[in-house]
């Protein structure tokens, strides 16, 4: 990195600039600008990209001075900061969410619809960051948004990933992955800072010295070092001034690294270590919710963290000159899962071995600044790692989790002496021939704050996965439930529903979702109910062209549109859907269509690549989709769709299209879900067992608003030992044939190919449990079909849902972090 002196270069007159205008002929004058004179196009240019790029750079410029005032608000006031620490953020596109905030759509659109330039096409030419996989890279998106719009001091840390999500397409049926190489054509959105450059060690070993004063003391010797090199990206409030960051980290081979072994003579390896070096940062690994064992992904987690680590101590020494009494006061480190849970004995290390600290001084101030979120039930995502990478890799870290460990169990055995089978169950080493680290464990022990993201799924969390840590420490165990940032899930993505109700309760509820409760009493308005009918069918007809689009299938905007979008797996039950489109068509093939809803159903959702049974149920809702969709007989009755490559932007079009949201996991597996809080805010009624946020979901609209069916999660469980599926198919003639279909019907030229499906569905341990609910939401969704065809009730519940919907903004989440475990101060930004 250029740039690699480090001193400051005090200049207070560069930076003191007026604030650049945000009306039409400055947006214009510096679009034409950067287009001519800055980016060298001229009006044969063959790509829209340029003119993306061009009002990218007018509108982030206009961020620029909120970004320096915001800094030196958080400076200036030496306020207290929260951090939060994420593998993955998935951000989408940038370019509307910054024009929203900022309050400069429409007069953006204005500019460049005077120069014969549809804003639409260049909000679309951007490609989304895809920095994530599913709900846990959403969560901390939406929370940065949150955090802005709050004026709250956070900042967040993350990977700047070359390859983000892979993009999907669908041959044969079947799922192909292609690399997403998003940032191939420059990111505006992006600034280098490699003057913050951190370096980061792995392998090497550790060794022990008497220091100056004769106490012993350790440091880690013999490491490789690679460089961080952090891009920030800007972070706008909603109207308020106030900009916060997101830093994200890249890997690079450091220089002296390079050269020694070019003096061994070996150019080729030098290069190649190089290659080593920047491959932490090449590519986020695609799976949601399953554990990934490979050690590039521990580099990753150790990467960031001490990279972050790294640099806010360097930042909290310029302005505190190396006195760290109060450092716990001043910051607090939030966990996203344990992806990022090496900072407990990082932040331990640099305490020690950097700054010089004794233990009890490094764990007191550690303890009190960490605060871990976990976000899965399935045993089978809890994250371990097995010592000996450990050890191999990060020897250091490795010896103070030993030391945190030997200190733990000695609290657990004073606790309940001689209890082993506490000991051994508690302890954060699994033992064993591999022995494991136990990365939960870990977060725990070191964080003073530990949440579930829904209710049910905090207490179950307690009930069961941390029951002997809750024994032990019951205070640091909480609940926060999720929600989404209505700016981007309601305000940006459906304007015209926005529009209806800022022209009937005014715009407040954008910054503070509570007040949209108010349009509950024009439900029963039926000029009202038509406005709120026309804005929905409008929105079904932009997904339908999507539709037509992508799939080549025609959805007709007067039928129930049936949505199920999210990662593909076994726990979200796209199986169960899919059972009641072959019910469906089985009905139609029999005749039984009397007081028929014309239906048209609407899958989506990438598969790990390696995740077999995933990747068949997409195979399965394709061959469904093709027997359904060319047989004249079923017609415009019912339409199977599978939407390739769902993503932020898809569910932009796809959430204020939807009038069905499928949220039918297994009860007790899903812990929160923030794809059902963003149908319901848009207008949506669920279907859906009582899982993670849809329990909270039904509190708030109550149950005449919501099509609830299903085992509850106590049911589950009690039900296993008795599974009986091929009884309950037996019982069952819909299921009977249902089950006749799957087995050759879907799979004509491809004898067999579903077997693997239906053995899962006829297992008596089958996990997920698809055959128990089956009856319960067939019956669910004849509800639903009913319902649906009495337009003014099912407009009446719609308004309903989205009047109750205030409680799943992320703003409230974000309050309930702050004020439980962040206790951050606002801070207003000078405009
Ligand atoms: C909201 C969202 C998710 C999470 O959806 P769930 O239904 O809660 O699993 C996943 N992916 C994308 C692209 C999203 O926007």
């Amino acid at each position: 990195m250029t740039p690699k002196d480090n001193q400051q270069v005090y200049s207070p007159g560069l930076t003191e600039l007026p604030p650049l205008p945000l009306d039409v002929p400055s947006l214009s004058e510096d679009f034409r600008h950067y287009y001519t004179h800055n980016l060298g196009r001229d009006k044969y240019c063959r790509s829209i990209h340029y003119h993306y790029a061009a009002l990218a750079l007018t509108v982030r410029d206009r961020l620029m001075e909120r970004w320096k005032n915001t800094r030196y608000a958080y400076i200036d006031s030496d306020c207290r900061h929260g951090y939060y620490l994420s593998l993955e953020f998935l951000m989408g596109r940038a370019l509307g969410n910054a024009m929203l905030n900022l309050g400069i759509t429409d007069e953006t659109s204005q500019a460049l619809f005077d120069l014969g330039i549809k804003m639409e096409d260049l909000v679309s030419a951007e490609i989304d960051a895809g920095l994530g996989n599913g709900g846990l890279g959403r969560l901390a998106a939406c929370f940065l948004d949150s955090c802005a719009t709050l004026q709250l001091p956070v900042m967040g840390y993350g990977i700047r990933y070359e390859y983000g999500m892979f993009r999907q397409r669908i041959v044969n049926g079947q799922q192909v992955e292609e690399p997403d190489r998003w940032l191939r054509d420059g990111n505006p959105w992006e600034v280098a800072r490699p003057e913050y450059t951190q370096r980061v060690s792995y392998g090497g070993r550790t060794e022990f010295y008497r220091t100056n004063d004769g106490n012993f003391a350790s440091r880690w010797v013999e490491a490789n070092n690679v460089l961080a090199v952090p891009y920030d990206i800007p972070i706008p409030g909603y109207r308020n001034g106030t900009v916060n960051t997101l830093r994200l980290w890249k890997a690079a081979a450091t220089d002296e690294f390079d050269l020694g072994e070019f003096n061994a003579g070996s150019y080729a390896e030098s290069v190649a270590a190089k290659n080593a070096a920047e491959n932490i940062t090449m590519v986020l690994y695609p799976n949601d919710a399953s554990e990934n064992g490979k050690e590039l992904r521990l580099r990753q987690q150790y990467f960031l963290a001490s990279a972050s680590l790294q640099d806010i101590i360097a930042r909290w020494n310029v302005l505190h000159k190396g006195d760290f009494s109060t450092f716990a006061e001043k910051n607090c480190f939030q966990l996203n899962d344990t992806h990022p849970s090496c900072a407990v004995p990082e932040l331990m290390r640099l305490l020690m071995d950097e700054q010089g600290m004794g233990w009890d001084q490094a764990w007191d101030i550690t303890s009190r600044t960490m605060a871990y979120t976990n976000h899965t039930l399935l045993p089978e995502a809890l994250e371990k790692w097995p010592m000996q990478l450990f050890r191999q890799l990060l020897p250091r870290i490795l010896d103070i989790i030993l030391e945190i460990n030997a200190r733990f169990l000695a609290v657990v055995s004073n606790r309940w002496p001689d209890d082993g089978n506490r000991l051994a169950r508690m302890s954060l080493i699994e033992e064993g021939p591999n022995p494991q680290v136990r990365m939960a464990y870990l977060a725990i022990v070191g964080s003073f704050s530990v949440n579930g993201v829904a209710e049910l799924h905090s207490q179950l969390l307690v009930q069961g996965l941390f029951k002997d840590f809750y024994e032990l420490w019951p205070h640091k165990f909480n609940n926060k439930t999720n929600g989404v940032t209505p700016r981007r899930w309601i305000a940006w993505c459906n304007e015209p529903m926005s529009a209806l109700i800022s022209d009937t309760i005014g715009d407040g509820w954008v910054a503070d979702l509570q007040q949209i409760r108010r349009i509950a009493p024009h439900a029963d308005d039926a000029g009202f109910r038509e406005r709120w009918h026309a804005v929905k069918q409008a929105n079904k007809q932009r997904l339908a062209d999507m539709v037509s689009q992508e799939c080549g299938i025609t959805f007709n905007p007067e039928s129930i549109f049936d949505v199920q979008v999210k990662r593909i797996h076994e726990y979200k039950r796209q199986l169960l859907n899919i059972l009641h489109v072959i019910h469906l068509y089985s009905r139609i093939k029999r005749g039984e269509t009397t007081g028929w809803t014309n239906r048209c159903v609407l899958i989506g959702g990438k598969a790990a690549p390696g995740y077999y049974m995933a990747k068949l149920i997409i195979k399965l809702i394709n061959n469904v989709g093709q027997v359904i969709n060319s047989d004249p007989q079923v017609g415009d009755m019912l339409k199977v769709a599978f939407l390739p490559n769902y993503r932020v932007t898809a569910m932009e079009i796809i959430c204020p299209g939807t009038d069905l949201s499928e949220q039918i996991s297994t009860a007790g597996k899903e812990a929160s879900g923030t794809g059902n809080m963003k149908f319901m805010m848009n207008g949506a009624l669920t279907i859906g067992t009582l899982d993670g946020a849809n329990i909270e979901i039904l509190e708030e609209v109550g149950d005449d608003n919501f099509f609830m069916f299903g085992l509850t999660a106590d049911e589950v469980e009690a039900m296993r030992p008795i599974y009986d599926p091929a009884a309950i198919i037996d019982a069952d003639a819909d299921l009977k044939r249902v089950m006749q279909l799957l087995r050759g019907h879907f799979s004509m030229f491809e004898p067999g190919l579903f077997d693997p499906i239906i053995n899962a569905i006829t297992s008596p341990h089958d996990p997920w449990m698809v055959a128990a609910d089956f009856r319960s939401f067939i019956d669910a969704q004849q509800r639903v079909a009913d319902t649906y065809r009495d337009r003014e009730r099912w407009t009446r519940m719609s308004i309903i849902n989205t009047a109750h919907s205030g409680k799943f903004s992320t703003d409230r989440t974000i309050e309930d972090y702050n004020n439980d475990i962040w206790r951050l101060e606002q801070i207003p930004v000078a405009r």
